[in-house]
Order: C-alpha cells, then sequence, then structure tokens
C-alpha cells in the first residue's frame, strides 16, 4: 500500500538522488517537516496517519499525544525477489524492527508513560521513529501534543503555556509546512490552530488549513464558507476531511475503509460537489504533493549548479593526465603523468601527517 503523501513525488527525487549517486554525493534534497498543530482532539493524529496510509498512531477522545513523535519515513528498496518489507525502528530501541504497526502504537504508548506517565503528564522530550518501507517519499511529520487549557491528572497548572512553547519551538523553523487542524464543529475564529500558525508564520505562505470532523457538524450548517476562506482566509487555502470516529476506533476500523467511507461522505453531500479540489484526504496529500515539488523546483538550480562545480573538477582532472592517445609512447606519458600526480598527492599527504606528529 503507497502512503498518500509523496505517491506522485517519489518518482521525481528518486531520480535526482541517482544522479547525485552518479556523482558520488548521496541525498541531497532535503524536503520540508510538516507538522500538525491544533488543540486536543481535534484529529491531529488521524489525519497524520491517513496521509501516512498506516495504523500506528494512538488516537482517541482523550489526551493521546503527549511527546512529540518526530516521525522520518525512509524509503527502502523492494527485496530481491520482489516482494516488500516495512518496519519501524525507534530511536531509544536500536536495531529492534517493529513489523506490526499495532506494536508500534504500543511502543509509542509505553515510551510515552515512560517519560511523561501515566496520567496525563506532558513532556516535551521527543519519541523518534523510523518507518521504512519501499512505498514512501523520505519525509518528516511530526506529531505534536493538542494545546489544552484546564490541568488534568498530572499536568502542571501552566499546562497551556507549556504546551504552546513547545508546539512553536517546532512549527516556527522557516521550512516547517504546518498543518492547522481544526474540528469542523467548533468556531474557526476560536481556532488555536490558526492563532499559532498565524504567529508563526504570518504570510502563510506554509500553513494548510485542514477542516476536520465534517461529518459531525450541527444539523443545518456546513463547512462551505470555511473551505473557501470566507471566514478566515488562508494563502494556501482549507482541506475538509472526514477521519474516523472513535466508534471506528474501537471497532477497528482500517485505513482503507476509512477512505472509502469519506468519499462516500462527500459524494452524499451536494453542498461540496463543486468544492472536490478541496475535499478528503487524498486531496490533502495531493496539495502537500504540489508544495513538495514546488520546493523541489525551488533549489534544483543550486543543485544544477554543484553538478556544474563537480564536472569542471572533475574535466580538470581529466585534462591534467594529458592526451589519450593509442600510440604505445603516448600511453606511457599518460601512465607517468598518472603516476607523478598519484605520488605528488602521496608525497603532500605523508607531509602532512608528518607537520600534524611535529606540531602535535
Ligand atoms: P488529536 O488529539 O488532535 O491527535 O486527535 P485524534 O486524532 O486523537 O482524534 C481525537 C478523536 O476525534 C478520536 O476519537 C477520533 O476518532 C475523533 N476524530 C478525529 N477526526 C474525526 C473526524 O473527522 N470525524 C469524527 N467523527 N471523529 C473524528
Ligand atoms: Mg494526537
Amino acid at each position: 500500500l503507497a502512503s498518500p503523501l509523496g505517491s506522485s513525488v517519489i518518482p521525481i527525487v528518486n531520480k535526482l538522488q541517482d544522479i547525485f549517486a552518479h556523482l558520488g554525493s548521496q541525498s541531497t534534497i532535503e524536503l520540508p517537516q510538516v507538522a500538525v498543530v491544533g488543540s486536543q482532539s481535534s484529529g491531529k493524529s488521524s489525519v497524520l496517519e491517513a496521509l501516512v496510509g498506516r495504523d500506528f498512531l494512538p488516537r482517541g477522545s482523550d489526551i493521546c499525544t503527549r511527546r512529540p513523535l518526530v516521525l522520518q519515513l525512509l524509503q527502502i528498496q523492494r527485496k530481491p525477489d520482489g516482494t516488500e518489507e516495512e518496519y519501524g525502528e525507534f530511536l531509544h530501541l536500536p536495531g529492534k524492527r517493529f513489523y506490526e504497526f499495532s506494536e508500534i502504537r504500543r511502543e509509542i504508548q509505553a515510551e510515552t508513560d515512560r517519560e511523561a506517565g501515566g496520567n496525563k503528564g506532558v513532556s516535551d522530550k521527543q519519541i523518534r521513529l523510523k518507518i521504512f518501507s519501499p512505498n514512501v517519499l523520505d519525509i518528516t511529520l511530526v506529531d505534536l501534543p493538542g494545546i489544552t487549557k484546564v490541568p488534568v491528572g498530572d499536568q502542571p497548572s501552566d499546562i497551556e503555556a507549556r504546551i504552546r512553547t513547545m508546539i512553536m519551538l517546532y512549527i516556527k523553523t522557516p521550512s516547517c509546512l504546518i498543518l492547522a487542524v481544526t474540528p469542523a464543529n467548533s468556531d474557526l475564529a476560536n481556532s488555536d490552530a490558526l492563532q499559532m500558525a498565524g504567529i508563526a508564520d504570518p504570510d502563510g505562505n506554509r500553513t494548510i488549513g485542514i477542516i476536520t470532523k465534517l461529518d459531525i457538524m450541527d444539523r443545518g450548517t456546513d463547512a462551505r464558507n470555511l473551505l473557501l476562506g470566507k471566514v478566515i482566509p488562508l494563502r494556501l487555502g482549507y482541506v475538509g476531511v472526514v477521519n474516523r470516529s472513535q466508534e471506528d476506533i474501537l471497532l477497528n476500523r482500517s485505513i482503507k475503509d476509512a477512505i472509502l467511507a469519506e468519499e462516500k461522505f462527500f459524494r452524499s453531500r451536494p453542498v461540496y460537489n463543486s468544492l472536490a479540489d478541496r475535499c478528503g484526504v487524498p486531496q490533502l496529500a495531493k496539495k502537500l504533493n504540489q508544495i513538495l515539488v514546488q520546493h523541489i523546483k525551488a533549489v534544483l538550480p543550486e543543485l544544477k549548479s554543484r553538478i556544474r562545480t563537480a564536472l569542471v573538477s572533475v574535466a580538470k582532472e581529466h585534462a591534467s593526465y594529458g592526451e589519450i592517445t593509442e600510440s604505445k609512447a603516448g600511453q606511457g606519458s599518460l601512465l607517468l603523468n598518472i603516476l607523478s600526480k598519484y605520488s605528488e598527492v602521496f608525497a603532500s599527504t605523508v607531509e602532512g601527517k608528518n607537520e600534524e606528529m611535529l606540531t602535535s
């Protein structure tokens, strides 16, 4: 199963990485990080999970995400026999491969408890998880605790300020794409997500608005005006989604079923018919992919000039070996040239070593 995020970008990035591998340098294109912000239970973890296309994040009506989860997707090759292998690995458990995504979720919960306690405590210490798969783009996603106002359990009295500081640390990075998540059944003017994104990214160049829970809006209301940006305009616009409900989670409904149910939801609501490009997780993935492609385009000139520099220096080296000729004498002088070049390099290396020995 390919993750919706990156599907159209993967071939481009792979091609570029191939070119760079030929030139002897490795990974070169750093894609921006993607972080989710919003109030508690607005659906942040649900949105990330849908984008990755795997069930592995703790979700629920209570506080679930209590530490920042830095999720690094890493593309690996298919096995020689063509079969796919996908697994997760945590920084705190090096070498241990998780092939079951439900176990990854369990480990996130256990590791959250280890650091933040079992009683709703929140910690800014990251959990770092890598997911290796042939079907993903090399990109980093960050799931963050949601903003809450009233301390519960072991939370300190200044819980709101603490969580805001923690979130800001991630989203103020100029290269971070912000997914600002607001549930459709709350007032957009009260959105913590848009308020914080507005501070971190005042020009709105890297904030996408996400409206969740379109399925549980008040009867007689719809999210048309929200999605059209008529309530609070956003440069990159909004996408509305329907994630799995708490009941779906309890019934273990799969991501695949959820995507089908979402599609059916939008098809059966005439108000959303003319807004098809801003409705559903696949559209969100598409929007993100477009932004990533733009990012790649923007860094291409720099990559090109790096290739050119590399080419020039290789050409110079090549020229320094002299003309390639077929004659024995010509070949002999070429060999001599190469040898003397090597000995020069060798001598200077040895001298360098001696100097090091003298100075140390
Ligand atoms: P987070 O705290 O922002 O990470 O939110 P979660 O992803 O954990 O979701 C919180 C609760 O809202 C869970 O019970 C989800 O099942 C539910 N939820 C999230 N998105 C939707 C949605 O679009 N529709 C419905 N009905 N429930 C949702
Ligand atoms: Mg969460």
